[in-house]
């Protein structure tokens, strides 16, 4: 049975002073100090600069997915959200373990977070809430870029976008293999940070865990991903539904494991 820890890393305020200095050539405008005072200084997304990771041997993540049957899809004008209790989500930092149970996944297209300043095509955050704590939320950011050879992405597919519209689908059921997506491709490194969410609210009790690497999409996917939205450019937002990048400011960013879990099986 996993310990109910905080949301906070206590062991990261000792780490904070390595990093400050090479954080410290952000650029702070005046603009940038309002936006500090009105939502607060740990805001997201980011832009993640890869030599300013710190590597942190003594932590990982496990993340368990069951398949999704009879999920409801939610359209709104500027969002596609799936409920799904399907995931776990359990981060281990040396002694301490902190679980999450998912609630939710939505898409940005634009991604939000950018990697080395690059802008991925699409962002899926899957959100979790503290199994201890529900109001602490972990959200595992998923990034997607379009595929050269156009090979289809099952779990975009099982998603059956083609076949909505908005406003006339607002719910609609869905079943998805989300396996199908995430067998063999989510692995490797998860980027991990302290932030907020990216939608008004912006409640900064968000614990981030970004996948380094990039899962495919083609063309014909992106667009029914992004045909209810297009390119239509929302409040607090850059381009699309995607908000604009918030300053790292002195917060660590860190890597460590990643491994799925599919209907308990081992990947
Ligand atoms: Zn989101």
């Amino acid at each position: 049975m996993p310990m109910c820890v905080s949301g906070d890393h206590d062991d990261l305020e000792n780490m904070e002073s390595l990093t400050m200095s090479s954080n410290i050539v952000e650029s702070s405008s005046e603009e940038d100090s309002k936006e500090n005072i009105k939502y607060g200084t740990r805001q997201s997304p980011i832009n993640v600069v890869s030599h300013e990771i710190y590597r942190n041997k003594g932590h990982k993540v496990d993340v368990e997915f069951e398949d999704l049957q009879d999920g409801t899809l939610t359209l709104n004008y500027n969002s596609l959200q799936v409920d799904y209790e399907g995931g776990r989500l359990k981060y281990k930092a040396h002694s301490k373990s902190s679980a999450w149970k998912s609630a939710q996944f939505h898409f940005h297209a634009p991604a939000e977070h950018k990697i080395d300043g690059h802008t991925y095509d699409a962002e899926m955050h899957m959100v979790f809430r503290g199994e201890c704590f529900p109001d602490e939320l972990a959200v595992l950011g998923i990034l997607f870029e379009i595929s050269e050879d156009g090979e289809p992405n099952q779990f975009i597919e099982s998603l059956r976008l083609g076949e909505l519209s908005y406003p006339v689908d607002v719910k609609s059921k869905i079943n998805s293999r989300i396996s199908d997506v995430f067998n063999g491709k989510l692995k490797g490194e998860v980027i991990n940070y302290l932030g907020s969410l990216t939608t008004p609210g912006f409640d900064e009790s968000v614990t981030w865990f970004l996948v380094k690497n990039p899962i495919k999409i083609n063309d014909a996917e992106l667009k029914n991903l992004t045909k209810f939205w297009g390119n239509e450019k929302f409040i607090h937002c850059e381009t699309g539904n995607a908000r604009n990048i918030r300053q790292t400011g002195s917060r660590i960013v860190q890597k460590f494991p990643l491994q799925c879990h599919l209907n308990g099986n081992h990947e």
